[in-house]
């Protein structure tokens, strides 16, 4: 046992060293980095993490915060360290017409369930709702509707934060503003959120959902930009695949049926066919989910998912998807890998830790490789892949999003 943990004065919660606890804090999605930390926080209180904080501190050991371990590149562990599972406080405090109170360990599926029956939601949601509030908070947090309303982070009214010298602080853009900028997209490194007041507005009951294919990569990224520059969808999304042997570019927009402050108009825009439903708010939003049983059954959930994450500027996201689109036939995504890409507007997103190109208007590109388990050959391909992805993002001058620290 590390000498700190003999030490370390008296908690409310646990603090864990048996051989699962260790394992479990040492794995993430991403399941191609792999590091043991000395023990893992249960907390019980903040007051707890603000003790291990301070200990360790004396002892010259890394505490890291850990949500859900969706991060693809061991962002959430401790080499020799400690790790905390935060999804011990993930109680939704309060609901109120214009904000939701919650634990940084809740997920967003629960912060969902918990507003949808007063009729709202958070403005941004990230594509998949089994994600942490603090694990999205600690990176930035992007989806279909950052177009309009920025990342999660932006829409974050204030956050309780167990500083990294272990002082329990609230901080919002009136109070302790350094914390509050350190710490939003701050990757655990810049402080513990332990609560979040979050930003609510009215949620519709139903979306009218596009999903509209296109011949080349250039007119999807022509009419993408156009709908995010003129706001006339609530949400605007994009995807390369394969399917069936075929091709796919398709864009997805989407209409909030009665809450919309955008025309939803498909006139004008170049897509080859469409195809429309009408769904639940929630059914569009919790989209992914049946998806992951069916990942589970092929095995490809629970192995290595070398994914990596781009913002690139406008001018170079052609020559990048064409570049990714070539990929896609080349077997370095697996049949369920795809290339998520859509436009973001800079001027929504204020975050100060989130690195943005130059540029009005940006892409979020994101390879989601699957590789099969136990098939170091394939993830090698992909990770080399990905290097050559982000070389090309940096040569013009775009960023990473999500990167390992
Ligand atoms: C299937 C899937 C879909 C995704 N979709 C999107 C998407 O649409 N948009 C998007 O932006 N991202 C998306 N992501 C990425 C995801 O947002 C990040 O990886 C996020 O950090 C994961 O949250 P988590 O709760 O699993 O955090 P973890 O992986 O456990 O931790 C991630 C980081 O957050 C830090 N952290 C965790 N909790 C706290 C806390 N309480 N205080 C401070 N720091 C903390 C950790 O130290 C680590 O650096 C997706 C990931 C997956 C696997």
């Amino acid at each position: 046992m590390h000498q700190a943990l003999s030490t370390m004065p008296a908690l409310t919660g646990s603090l864990d060293t048996d051989e699962n606890a260790l394992a479990w804090a040492a794995h993430d999605y991403g399941d191609t980095v792999h590091h043991l930390p000395t023990a893992v926080l249960r907390p019980a209180n903040a007051a707890d993490i603000s003790t291990v904080i301070k200990h360790a501190g004396e002892h010259d050991l890394a505490v890291v915060p850990r949500g859900q371990g969706h991060s693809t590149g061991g962002q959430a562990q401790a080499p020799g360290g400690v790790v905390i599972d935060m999804t011990a406080l993930s109680v939704i405090h309060e609901v109120e017409s214009d904000h939701v109170v919650v634990d940084a360990g809740a997920k967003w599926s629960d912060v969902l369930r918990a507003t949808l029956p007063h009729g709202l939601t958070p403005p941004v949601l990230t594509d998949y709702l089994e994600l942490t509030v603090g694990g999205t908070l600690s990176v930035g947090g992007l989806g279909g509707a950052s177009h309009h309303h920025g990342a999660q982070t932006d829409n974050v009214l204030s956050l309780d934060v167990v500083t990294p010298t272990g002082d329990v602080v609230t901080c919002s853009p009136s109070t302790n503003r350094s914390v509050f900028d350190a710490v939003r997209a701050g990757r655990g490194r810049n402080g513990v959120i332990t609560r979040a007041t979050l930003r609510l507005v009215r949620a519709p009951e139903t979306v009218s959902w596009h999903k509209l294919h296109y011949n080349t990569i250039g007119q999807l990224i022509v009419d993408q930009r156009q709908l995010v520059t003129k706001g006339s969808f609530d949400y605007v999304e994009g995807q390369l695949k394969i399917r069936e042997g075929e091709h796919v570019a398709e864009l997805e927009a989407v209409t909030f049926t009665g809450t919309s402050s955008g025309s939803g108009d498909l006139s004008g825009m170049s897509f080859r066919e469409a195809e429309t439903q009408a769904v639940t708010y929630w059914d569009f939003v919790d989209r992914l989910a049946p998806g992951e049983p069916v990942l589970r059954d092929v095995g490809l959930w629970d192995s290595p998912h070398p994914w990596c994450n781009l913002l690139v500027p406008s001018a170079a996201a052609e020559a990048l998807l064409h570049h990714a689109d070539r990929e896609l036939g080349a077997d370095l995504y697996s049949d369920f890998g795809l290339v998520l890409a859509y436009p973001l507007r800079t001027d929504r997103i204020t975050t100060p830790l989130i690195r943005l190109p130059d540029d009005e208007v940006v892409f979020l590109v994101a390879a989601l490789r699957y590789a099969p388990a136990a098939s170091p050959q394939i993830v090698t391909a992909m990770h080399e892949a990905n290097g050559q992805l982000i070389s090309k993002t940096l040569a013009a001058g775009g960023a990473l999003y999500l990167d390992p620290l």
